[in-house]
Formats: structure tokens, C-alpha cells, sequence
């Protein structure tokens, strides 16, 4: 059962000073993709130029995590590597030439662990697109450990007040839908359809309401229909019981539809509920890479495609000033990391609401 845990308060960040880190710390590994992670004892790496060592508090399990475990997509991590991209901890080491966080700061490290800063990308303002990116629990080692190493110019500080538990999901889940409503063009008065009412779902609901959408939720289950009510959502559709673009398409159509579930059905009738100028946005990436596109239809009706890729640090400092002012909530499960191999297959099988979140 998931739990809206708002009580917990996170400690306001005082300490200073590094107690001195391990010589080893436990994490999560992925030694092959057909088997489950093991809990090992990981050497204190040396830390290179611009890195940071960060004591991990809190760490979001996402669905990418689950197909970077599998080897499910085209470009895949070499294992043996540690996932995880949506940490939360407290810098305790500096590496040479780090000027950007200090020690005792609490930090998120996400998705995109390190980008080269210079490219026409990174200059612009898609540092998400270059092509020099490392990306954390996938070509570099996550956040699945009691410690992790990230890059002190990708981390972004998580200000006072944000419980760590709460901060893991923005990271991935928060930051990813933020940026998928700003690439939708949401305004007041659009109906936004909601595909997949699950970790990322469940704040793409809330950030849509916050551009001035009113929201039709689309999920397989009433559990999560329930949730996406709770959050916001004018109207909810179970797609196991109806089809949802004819049930979004009686409302008028959508003016945006966000495709979050890791079906290439759903993004079939993500497109289906649209109505004419609409917008379907990319963002769940199904091991099953390939969708029906109507060309005729996409021309005639003036329909915009759209890929959107997790968000920029400013995105992810906007996710977190929206929760700090008490704009959002967070669903999450605390599991500690010991238990990844039985989280991962309850997530599979659907038995998570929203999030779980491990406890290091
Ligand atoms: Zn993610
Ligand atoms: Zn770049």
C-alpha cells in the first residue's frame, strides 16, 4: 500500500564538517542482467576532478533502473554497475576543483550525471541532449549504495525543509513530467490525459494542475484512479474497462496527452484521445520500441509529436521550489536497499501505487 507521508520532516542541514567516510560502503550491483542485484562491499573510489562523494539518505526506484537491471533497451549499461538516479544525500567528500556544492550540503543526483558544459546543448539550455552525458545507474554508477560519486556541477542542493524521502522521487519522476507539461505548453483551461498514473504519473497530474489544466487520468487499475482523484484529476478512465480515446474524445478530446506507461498500446491511444492542434508527448520509453503513427491523421488534424527527456538542473530546482512551497505531493513506500530484488518485482507487477523509495 502506498502511503502519503507528509509528517516526516527532513533535519535542516547544519553539519559542516565530513565525518570521515568508510574505506568500503555496501550498494546494489548488477553483475548480469538475467539475475537479481546483490548486496556488495564497494572500495572508496579516489575521487577524480569535479566529483563528489555523497552519503545517500534516500534513493527512488524507477522503472529505468528496472530495464538498465534487464538489459532491456538498445544501448545498454556494462555491467558489473550500481543503478539508480534519483539519490538524495549529504556531501562528504570533495574531490579536486569542486566549487559548486560544500561539504555537509544535502544534494540530488539525477538522470543526468555529467554533461561536457560547452556544447551548442549544453549552452542552450538542453544540457539534456549532449551528447557527452554520463547518466547515473546507467554509464556511471548510481545512487543504489550507502554512498555514490557524482559530479559536483550536476548535482542540484535540495533547499531546507524537503524530506529526503520526498526530495528521491522529484529527482526522476517530479523533474521528468515538470518538464514534459512545460514541453506540452500547458495553459489554463487545456484538458491534459494522463497516461499511466504510476511513480511518474502521479506528478505529472500535479503539474498539470498547476499550468491550469484540468486532467483526465488513464490507468489500468481503480486503485490508481482513486490516487489520480485524490491528486486532482477532474476525470479518470480505466482502460481495461473502456477504450480511453473514445472516453476522452466525448470530453471534447484532449488538448495534450502525456504517454507515461511502458505500453506501445497506450501511446497508440494517448494519440487516439486527442483533439485537433493537440500535442502527444514522449516520456515512458517501452522495451517494445515501435507504435502505429497515422500519418493522415497527424496531417489533417495538425498533430504535434513531441519526445521529452527527464529535465535540466533549472527544472529540477523549479520541482523542488513547488515542493517546498507545499504545491505538490509525493506517494512513496520506504523500503530499505537490502530489499531492491523484491521492490523490483513488485513494481513489475504493478503492486507499487507510486513510488518506492529505498532506505540505504
Ligand atoms: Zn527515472
Ligand atoms: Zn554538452
Amino acid at each position: 500500500m502506498a502511503v502519503i507521508d507528509t509528517t516526516e520532516q527532513a533535519p535542516a542541514v547544519t553539519a559542516k564538517t565530513t565525518s570521515a567516510p568508510p574505506g568500503h560502503y555496501r550498494a546494489a550491483v548488477v553483475h548480469e542482467f538475467s539475475s537479481r542485484l546483490t548486496i556488495d562491499e564497494i572500495p572508496r573510489p579516489v575521487l577524480e576532478p569535479g566529483q563528489i562523494l555523497v552519503e545517500v539518505e534516500a534513493t527512488g526506484l524507477c522503472h529505468t533502473d528496472i530495464h538498465a537491471a534487464h538489459g532491456d533497451w538498445p544501448v545498454k549499461p556494462s555491467p558489473p554497475f550500481v543503478p539508480g538516479h534519483e539519490g538524495i544525500g549529504i556531501v562528504r567528500e570533495l574531490g579536486p576543483a569542486v566549487t559548486e556544492v560544500a561539504l555537509g550540503d544535502r544534494v540530488a543526483m539525477p538522470w543526468l550525471g555529467y554533461a561536457c558544459g560547452t556544447c551548442d546543448y549544453c549552452v542552450s539550455g538542453w544540457e539534456t541532449l549532449c551528447l557527452e552525458q554520463k547518466n547515473m545507474g546507467y554509464s556511471i554508477d548510481g545512487s543504489f549504495g550507502e554512498y555514490a560519486v557524482a559530479y559536483g556541477r550536476y548535482v542540484v542542493r535540495v533547499p531546507d525543509g524537503i524530506d529526503p524521502f520526498d526530495a528521491a522521487p522529484l529527482t526522476c519522476a517530479g523533474v521528468t513530467t515538470y518538464k514534459a507539461i512545460k514541453v506540452a505548453g500547458t495553459r489554463s483551461s487545456d484538458l491534459v490525459a494522463v497516461f499511466g498514473v504510476g511513480g511518474l504519473g502521479h506528478m505529472a497530474i500535479q503539474y498539470a494542475r498547476i499550468a491550469g489544466g484540468r486532467v483526465v487520468a488513464v490507468d489500468l487499475t481503480d486503485e490508481k484512479l482513486e490516487l489520480a482523484r485524490e491528486l486532482g484529476a477532474s476525470f479518470t478512465v480505466n482502460a481495461a474497462k473502456e477504450d480511453p480515446a473514445a472516453a476522452i474524445q466525448r470530453l471534447g478530446g484532449a488538448d495534450q496527452a502525456i504517454a507515461l506507461a511502458v505500453s506501445p498500446r497506450s501511446f497508440e491511444q494517448a494519440f487516439g484521445s486527442l483533439r485537433r492542434g493537440g500535442t502527444l508527448v514522449f516520456v515512458a520509453l517501452p522495451a517494445d520500441n515501435e507504435m502505429k503513427l497515422p500519418i493522415f491523421e497527424t496531417v489533417l488534424n495538425g498533430i504535434t509529436v513531441v519526445g521529452s527527456i527527464v529535465g535540466t538542473r533549472t527544472d529540477l530546482r523549479e520541482v523542488f521550489e513547488l515542493h517546498a512551497a507545499g504545491q505538490t505531493t509525493v506517494t512513496r513506500e520506504i523500503r530499505p536497499l537490502a530489499e531492491v530484488n523484491e521492490a523490483i518485482a513488485d513494481v513489475e507487477a504493478g503492486h507499487v501505487a507510486a513510488r518506492v523509495v529505498l532506505s540505504p
